[in-house]
C-alpha cells in the first residue's frame, strides 16, 4: 500500500467534498508560526508521520498564539516516532470537539464478501484496536452502486447515533465511501470524525493507503514506488523499484531496512520467497546477524531479474556477509538463481575479496543448479581467492536454520578478524 501523510490525505477528502479544518503543512518551525499567524486562531500542531498513535507520542498540541505553535512545532521536528523522523507539520484550525467518531473503509477480503467495508464506531478518537468488538458497526459496501444513502442511516440508527447527527453523518459516509473507490484505496481511515461545538462535522485525521497495483491510474498522488515503505524512500529502494517495475516475471523485491549505518554483523540478505524469508531471519536471528535489507526473488523470475537485486545486495556497502536463504524447496527452476549468482559473485568479489557467502538453494533443477554454482565458482573458491568463503548448500539444510546461521557466523567472524588485521573496517 502506498500511504499518503496526513495533510495530504485531508487534501484528497476535501477534494471529495469532505470538510476538512483549514490548514497548512510546513517542514519549519518559523514557517508553523506564520501558518498559524494566517490562520487566526488556536491551532492544532501536528507532526506528520506514517504511524499511528502520534497523540500518545506527544506530536499533536493544541497552542494559542503563533508563538506557541512555533515553540511546539520546533520540539516536534526533533522528534522521532517508531524510528520515522518527524520531517513535516500540519498546522490547521484547533477544533472545539464534543463527540468523536470512527469511520474507516477498507477492503473485506472475505471468500463471501470481496468488497469495500464501511467500519464505523461511535467511540472514536481512540485506536480502533482498543475499542471493544461490540462498539464497532460493520458493512459491506455493493462494489457496483456503492455505499446507499439509506444504508449509512440504517448503520448510524444502529450505532446509536442521535437523530439530529445522522443526516449529515450519513451524507459524509457514503462521500467518504465513494473517495474510496475513486480514489482506489486500500483504507480510508478518519479518527476522529469530529463534531465539533458549532455542531459540524470534521476529519480530524486521515490516513489513505492507494491501493499499489492502482498507482498508476491515481497519477495525481505523485507516488513514486508503489510499495509500502515505512518512509522516504532510499536509494536502494528507489533501485529495487526500477527493477520491478517494468519486469513482471517474477518478483524481484528489494528494500532497505534502515538498519543504523554503523551496526556490525550486518548481512546483504537474499530470501527466496515470503516463508523463506521468516526462516532465514531466524537463522539470522539465532547468531547475532542483522539483515541489511528485505529482498525477494521469487514466482520464477529470469536469471537476468535475479542477477539485478542479488548485486544491489551484494553491492551494499556496509555488509560483512551475504544469504542465499532458499529455505523452501522451491518450485520454480533454481537454475536461474544459480546462473545469475554466478555471474554476480564473479563480478563483485574481486571487489570484496573475502566475503562470507553461504548460498542455500533447494527445489525443481536441484541438482543442476548447485552443479552450476559450483562449477562456475570452482576456480574463484580456491584458497586464498577471492569467493574462498563461498559455501554451497542443498536440501538437506533446507529447514536448518542453526546450521546455516552458524555457518555464516563463523565465516563473518573469520572475515572481520582478517580485516581488522589487515587495518580495514567493514
Ligand atoms: P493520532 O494520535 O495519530 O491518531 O492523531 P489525531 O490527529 O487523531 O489526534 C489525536 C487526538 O487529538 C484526537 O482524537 C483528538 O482528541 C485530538 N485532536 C486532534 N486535533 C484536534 C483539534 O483540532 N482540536 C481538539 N480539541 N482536539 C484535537
Ligand atoms: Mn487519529
Amino acid at each position: 500500500m502506498a500511504k499518503l501523510f496526513e495533510f495530504q490525505g485531508k487534501h484528497w477528502l476535501s477534494l471529495a467534498g469532505l470538510p476538512v479544518p483549514a490548514g497548512q503543512a510546513v517542514d519549519s518551525a518559523v514557517a508553523a508560526g506564520s501558518a498559524a499567524r494566517r490562520l487566526y486562531k488556536p491551532a492544532a500542531v501536528k507532526g506528520q508521520v506514517q504511524s499511528g498513535g502520534r497523540s500518545k507520542a506527544g506530536i499533536v498540541r493544541l497552542v494559542n498564539t503563533p508563538a506557541e505553535a512555533e515553540k511546539a512545532a520546533a520540539a516536534i521536528l526533533a522528534r522521532a516516532v517508531n524510528g520515522l523522523p518527524v520531517r513535516r507539520i500540519l498546522v490547521e484550525e484547533k477544533l472545539d470537539i464534543v463527540k468523536e467518531y470512527y469511520c474507516a473503509v477498507v477492503l473485506n477480503s472475505a471468500r463471501t464478501a470481496r468488497s469495500p467495508m464501511l467500519m464505523f464506531s461511535p467511540d472514536g478518537g481512540v485506536d480502533i484496536e482498543s475499542v471493544p468488538e461490540n462498539r464497532i458497526w460493520r458493512r459491506n459496501i455493493d462494489p457496483i452502486f456503492g455505499l446507499r444513502p439509506y444504508e449509512a442511516a440504517e448503520l448510524c440508527r444502529q450505532a446509536g447515533v442521535p437523530a439530529a447527527e445522522t443526516a449529515a453523518l450519513a451524507e459524509l459516509l457514503v462521500k467518504l465511501a465513494v473517495a474510496y473507490s475513486g480514489y482506489d484505496c486500500q483504507t480510508i481511515e478518519v479518527n476522529p470524525l469530529a463534531l465539533t461545538t458549532a455542531g459540524r462535522f470534521y476529519c480530524a485525521d486521515c490516513k489513505m493507503d492507494i491501493d499499489n497495483s492502482a498507482v498508476y491510474r491515481q497519477p495525481q498522488f505523485g507516488i513514486k514506488i508503489a510499495r509500502d515503505l515505512p518512509g522516504e524512500p532510499t536509494e536502494l529502494d528507489k533501485i529495487g523499484w526500477e527493477i520491478e517495475e517494468d519486469d513482471s516475471r517474477g518478483t524481484g523485491f528489494l528494500m532497505s531496512m534502515r538498519q543504523a549505518e554503523k551496526s556490525c554483523g550486518l548481512i546483504g540478505y537474499h530470501p527466496i520467497g515470503g516463508g523463506s524469508a521468516m526462516m532465514g531471519l531466524d537463522a539470522l536471528n539465532r547468531v547475532g546477524l542483522k539483515p541489511a535489507n528485505y529482498a525477494d526473488t521469487s514466482g520464477n523470475p529470469v536469471a537476468a531479474k535475479i542477477y539485478r537485486v542479488a548485486k544491489c545486495v551484494l553491492a551494499q556497502p556496509k555488509i560483512e556477509g551475504y544469504l542465499l536463504g532458499g529455505f523452501m524447496m522451491a518450485n520454480q527452476e533454481q537454475w536461474h538463481h544459480a546462473h545469475a549468482l554466478v555471474k554476480v559473485l564473479r563480478e563483485i568479489l574481486p571487489l570484496k575479496p573475502g566475503l562470507p557467502c553461504v548460498l542455500l538453494l533447494c527445489g525443481n533443477r536441484e541438482d543442476e543448479s548447485l552443479h552450476i554454482l559450483r562449477e562456475g565458482l570452482k576456480d574463484l573458491m580456491r584458497p586464498d581467492c577471492p569467493g574462498q568463503r563461498i559455501e554451497i548448500y542443498g536440501r538437506d539444510y533446507v529447514t536448518d536454520t542453526e546450521f546455516i546461521g552458524n555457518r555464516l557466523l563463523s565465516l563473518c567472524l573469520e572475515y572481520r578478524r582478517e580485516r581488522s588485521a589487515a587495518g580495514k573496517q567493514v
